[in-house]
């Protein structure tokens, strides 16, 4: 059999060594930590299970489609409830919407509640569906790298549609054009927040992610987010796969050729020879520390990074009936926000939090009367902040929010804490500056200045995960192994 290793246990480096196992080659996977996972991770505390990293969970089927390639029926593995009630918004002003997934009944919700209409809210979701019927073949699910992605007849198709896409006003401007209430179209510009960007730079074409929301709909697996990561390390053992935790990869190693090719890898000054090589890290810990002697492509990976995050996980006494599984506190003022992560680099004082709790529906991730909040905000990458003040300024700033618009001391119900910044997300997962989804989208070229999937220097070399074409969140991130599947039964035999 042919040997493949993959580099990092990330989703898409799980994902691609399941996609090559099935191909026929033999793999071994090689990880820094001590548990797959990587950003997907898992924190226990107190009696309480948190996800640490990921909780909102879009387009099961590409976790589905994995168990199929491999003949497996994935509810033997993998089960997941779709969500009737999508995220509940607070606002300062005492306004509060339930997204549900029915659409027609958050419309009107929101006719009833704001100065915007049913109307708006179906014509915002229409023109999202366009967006998403153009770029996603093109964009999303094949390489934007290779000339066999643009003779395919649907493509060509999708770039006759392109001046469709709004490229070319920001998600913010198009959304005031949208939406006569500012409060909706706060809500809406949130969606650039998905991929780490900032919707008063980043083109409207991330208009398309509420409609994967919407139309996909949104879930939760029964075993929280890290069963995605335990169903699919399952099916890869049972496949052959053989993972080699806390196993640091220092070097990736290529023939000196002319034409350099794949030789292997080295760990711990070991070598282990194979034919194909598939990196899972960010691809700019990749240049710089595992691929000597080859130029980095310096335009790429000198692009803006997406933003980062700063997570409380809280282990809190009491139960709150006000909050479902997903619920956002926004800010007053969302350009001072977005100011103060992109121009300023820093943290404003009024942020926007995120509340995730998962034990809304998963009852053993908190004990009794009790519940589990992943508290959120999203803060700049780190470029060496004071991380330490700006924590102690934002713990005190979500506190007085929260419980303020939920008339609660909520700080007397702090039983545990554990928190994640910028520094810890880096050093944790090896994303450059901890940003949570590589490259930001902050202009419309963006996608074309995403690492692609392959090396062009090294034959047999390739990259996956959130950090490379098509970017970062899960269900990018298994894409990225699924276009990589596509080349390499072209490329190798
Ligand atoms: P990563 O998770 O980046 O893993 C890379 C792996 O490589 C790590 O395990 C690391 O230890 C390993 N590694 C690094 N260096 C080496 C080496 N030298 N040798 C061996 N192994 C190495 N996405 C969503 O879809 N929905 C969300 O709600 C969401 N929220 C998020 C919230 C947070 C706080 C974070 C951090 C991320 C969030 N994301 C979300 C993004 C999502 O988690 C990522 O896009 C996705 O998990 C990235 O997967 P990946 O395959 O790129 O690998």
């Amino acid at each position: 059999k042919p040997k493949a290793i993959v580099i990092g246990a990330g989703i898409a480096g799980i994902a691609s060594a399941i996609h090559l196992s099935i191909k026929g080659y033999d793999v071994e996977v090689f990880e820094a930590n001590s548990k797959p996972g990587g950003k997907l991770g898992e924190i226990k505390m107190n009696g309480f299970r948190f996800d640490a990293g990921p909780s909102l969970f879009t387009m099961p089927q590409y976790v589905d489609e994995l168990f199929k390639l491999a003949g497996k029926n994935p509810e033997d593995y993998f089960k997941y409830i779709k969500l009737k009630e999508v995220c509940r918004y607070f606002y300062e002003d005492g306004l509060r919407l339930n997204a549900t997934s029915d659409l027609d009944k958050f419309a009107r919700d929101i006719e009833e509640k704001t100065n915007s209409t049913a109307a708006e809210v179906e014509h915002f979701f229409k023109k999202s569906e366009t967006i998403y019927e153009v770029t996603h073949r093109v964009f999303l699910e094949r390489s934007l790298h290779k000339l066999k992605s643009y003779l395919h007849w649907d493509t060509l198709k999708s770039i006759f549609r392109f001046g469709q896409i709004d490229a070319f006003r920001t998600q913010a401007s198009a959304n005031q054009s949208f939406f006569k209430d500012e409060r909706i179209t706060q809500l809406f510009n949130r969606y650039a927040t998905y991929n780490g960007s900032n919707p008063y730079q980043a083109p409207a074409t991330l208009n398309v992610i509420p409609h994967f929301e919407y139309h996909f709909g949104a879930f939760i697996p029964k075993d929280g987010m890290y069963g995605i990561v335990k169903a699919l390390i399952k099916l890869a053992e049972e496949l052959g796969i053989r993972f080699h935790y806390s196993q640091k990869v220092e070097e990736i190693l290529y023939t000196n050729e002319n034409k350099p090719k794949i030789n292997g890898v080295k760990v711990n000054d070991k070598t282990y020879k194979a034919e194909v090589v598939i990196s899972n890290l960010d691809i700019w810990f990749t240049y710089k520390n595992l691929l000597k002697g080859i130029a980095e492509p310096k335009k790429l990976l000198t692009q803006e990074r997406s933003s980062s995050a700063l997570i409380f996980y809280w282990g809190m006494d009491g139960n709150y009936s006000d909050l479902g599984l997903h619920n956002i506190f926004f800010t007053e003022d969302y350009q001072n926000e977005f100011n103060a992560i992109w121009k300023e680099k820093t943290i404003c004082n009024d942020p926007t939090v995120y509340v995730n709790i998962s034990a809304k529906h998963l009852r053993g991730d908190a004990p009794a009367n009790a519940e589990n909040w992943f508290v959120m905000i999203n803060v700049p990458a780190n470029t060496g902040q004071n991380w330490d003040q700006l924590i102690k300024e934002s713990r005190t700033n979500i506190i007085k929010k929260i419980s303020r618009i939920l008339n609660r001391n909520i700080e007397k119900d702090i039983i545990c804490e554990q928190i994640l910044d910028p520094r810890s997300i880096e050093s944790k997962t090896g994303s450059y500056q901890g940003s949570l989804y590589g490259n930001s989208s902050n202009n419309q070229f963006s996608a074309f200045l995403r690492h692609p999937n392959f090396s062009s220097k090294v034959k047999n070399l390739y990259f996956c995960g959130g950090s490379v074409h098509p970017g970062g969140g899960i269900p990018l991130a298994l894409l990225s192994a699924k276009i990589i599947d596509d080349d390499i039964s072209s490329v190798v035999h």
